[in-house]
């Protein structure tokens, strides 16, 4: 089979939400439609639509490590998918931010009930940066949620995106009689718990159902349709691919309700691998040198296993088992044998992956975050993984002061594996480290004591907002523990603001100062 093929199959994503608004629940009903989860037999009662999750978490306490949920891959009609978890909750760290550099497109999943909420703002940024294309799924329909258009105002204001309903909701919650499929000129009915009915738009208009079509909130929804046809904006594909426009769908994951026509217009129209920008150029994927680039790495907590598996996303070529690769970071050849490739319930031996495609290779501590591998004698590099501004501040020394050689080194190879974020105070140099989730701190700690042998202390901070200065000359007198003025590892200056409060009341005062927010979309 030839390259080109198989990357036309691939269709690779990453499901983006603030907690609880049911990214589980819709992974599951994917996993479903792949026959993964029945197959595997993980299911626990199907209605729940939850997974045995101590089964899996079983195998990584016997295996030592816990990937196996991180990507997930599975054959879907004529396509390959890839779905890759973005962690939320205890769990949301720098990760989730880079997971996002590896994947062609994104689904956002909003709870209907709420709204946008913090994380998932986060997140789009992130997107939006990079220009990925964004589809959102409105979920929990099934519930008495928010005013349809009022959530894709919402949308519209708060993502800056243009939005288009791909289908249109008749009733919410109660009164919930189904959708309205703009795409497909259908009407999807809501039949109760797993059914759904397809009934197409013209039928419908020449009387085939007229309990359904007399019915007021039928008829209510057909009216505002006809407005929305009038005033809204229209589908744009090429906007959709630039990350302009943001194809809306709205439905139950839980009932499941919609998820299906959702799944079916989704993987359709999401983009497969495409070129991405090296140090020699683009490079298409079809290209026959094997090549990709490390976009995460997990360390083992299990001080008895100190393997590390390194996230390898393919971006041209053909990977295969036991092939040479170059590390053009330092010249180094590798033999890559020990591969794994995720799917959802166990861990198997990849024996060869294509472009969009997710391995797992074994680190024996010589890969970084970012790090390009490559076949024969190429020796381009993929662009540098952008910098995430960290949200959590600590002071961070060794307990035992005797022990400063071994805490500066812990500390500089962390940092360069790209688990933690460290700055330096200024002028007096002390260390204080960054991160975006709690998480990456107590596997900061746990790593320095089990492969450095070192005590760390921790002293919160607190959440900062950072704001990157221009100048190479500072003022440092303008500055104190509240707005602290720190450098980073390649000796910028950044200053941590207490608060927003704190970051205005610097800005008006000092408008001559100029302040980079990493996060800014223009
Ligand atoms: P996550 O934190 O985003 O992964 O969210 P989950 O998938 O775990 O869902 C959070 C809660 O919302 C769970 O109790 C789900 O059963 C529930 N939930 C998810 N989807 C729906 C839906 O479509 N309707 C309703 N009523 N509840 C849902």
């Amino acid at each position: 089979m030839n390259i080109k093929q198989e990357v036309d199959k691939r269709k690779t994503f990453a499901i983006i939400s603030h907690p609880d608004a049911g990214k589980t629940t819709m992974t599951e009903r994917l996993l479903m439609f792949g026959q993964l989860i029945r197959e595997a037999g993980t299911v626990k009662g199907k209605k729940s639509g939850k997974f045995a999750t101590s089964d899996w978490m079983e195998i990584e306490k016997q295996r030592g490590i816990s990937v196996t949920s991180s990507v997930m891959n599975f054959p879907y009609k004529d396509y390959k998918v890839n779905i890759l978890d973005t962690p939320g909750h205890e769990d949301f760290s720098e990760d989730t931010y880079r997971t996002l550099t590896a994947v062609d497109s994104v689904v956002m999943i909003i709870d209907a009930t709420k709204g946008i909420e913090a994380q998932t703002i986060k997140l789009f940024k992130v997107c939006k940066m990079r220009g990925i294309p964004i589809f959102t799924f409105i979920n929990k329909l099934d519930r008495e949620g928010r005013d349809p258009l009022s959530l894709l105002e919402q949308i519209e204001e708060v993502l800056e995106i243009e939005t288009y309903p791909m289908n249109w909701p008749a009733g919410m919650g109660k009164r919930f009689l189904g959708i309205f499929d703009r795409y497909h000129d259908q009407f999807i009915k809501f039949n109760g718990q797993e059914e759904e009915t397809y009934l197409p738009l013209e039928e419908l208009r020449q009387g085939s159902n007229e309990a359904l079509t007399n019915h007021p909130t039928y008829q209510e929804t057909e009216e505002e349709l006809m407005l929305l046809n009038e005033a809204g904006d229209d589908f744009n594909f090429d906007k959709v691919l630039r990350g302009e426009q943001t194809p809306v769908f709205f439905g139950s994951a839980l009932a499941p309700f919609g998820v299906e026509s959702f799944f079916d217009t989704f993987i359709e129209m999401a983009p497969n691998p495409k070129a991405r920008r090296t140090t020699e150029g683009l490079i298409s994927p079809d290209n026959e040198t094997f090549s990709g680039f490390i976009f995460k790495i997990q360390a083992n907590m299990n001080p008895q296993h100190r393997d590390r598996v390194a996230f390898l996303r393919v971006c041209s070529g053909k990977f295969e088992r036991g092939m040479t690769v170059t590390l053009p970071r330092t010249g180094k050849t590798i033999k890559l044998n020990q591969t794994q490739e995720f799917v959802a319930s166990s861990r198997g031996t990849v024996d060869e992956a294509y472009p969009g495609d997710i391995i797992g290779i074994y680190d024996p501590g010589v890969y970084r975050i970012g790090d390009t591998l490559l076949e024969g004698k190429a020796s381009f590099q993929y662009d540098e993984l952008p910098q995430f501004p960290p949200e959590l501040f600590k002071r961070v020394t060794a307990k035992n002061v005797m022990k400063s050689k071994q805490f500066k080194k812990g500390i500089e190879q962390l940092v360069q594996e790209g688990a933690i974020q460290l700055f330096t105070t200024y002028p007096m140099e002390n260390y204080i480290i960054g991160a975006v989730g709690e998480l990456q701190y107590q596997v900061f700690e746990h790593r320095m004591k089990y492969e450095y042998n070192v005590d760390v202390v921790l002293e919160s901070i607190g959440e900062r907002i950072p704001r990157w200065l221009t100048n190479d000359k500072v003022d440092s007198s303008l500055f104190d523990e509240r707005n602290m003025l720190v450098k980073d590892r390649e000796g910028q200056f950044l200053v941590l603001f207490k608060n927003q409060f704190a970051l205005n009341w610097f800005k008006d005062k000092h408008d001559d100062i100029e302040l980079i927010d990493l996060f800014e979309v223009n």
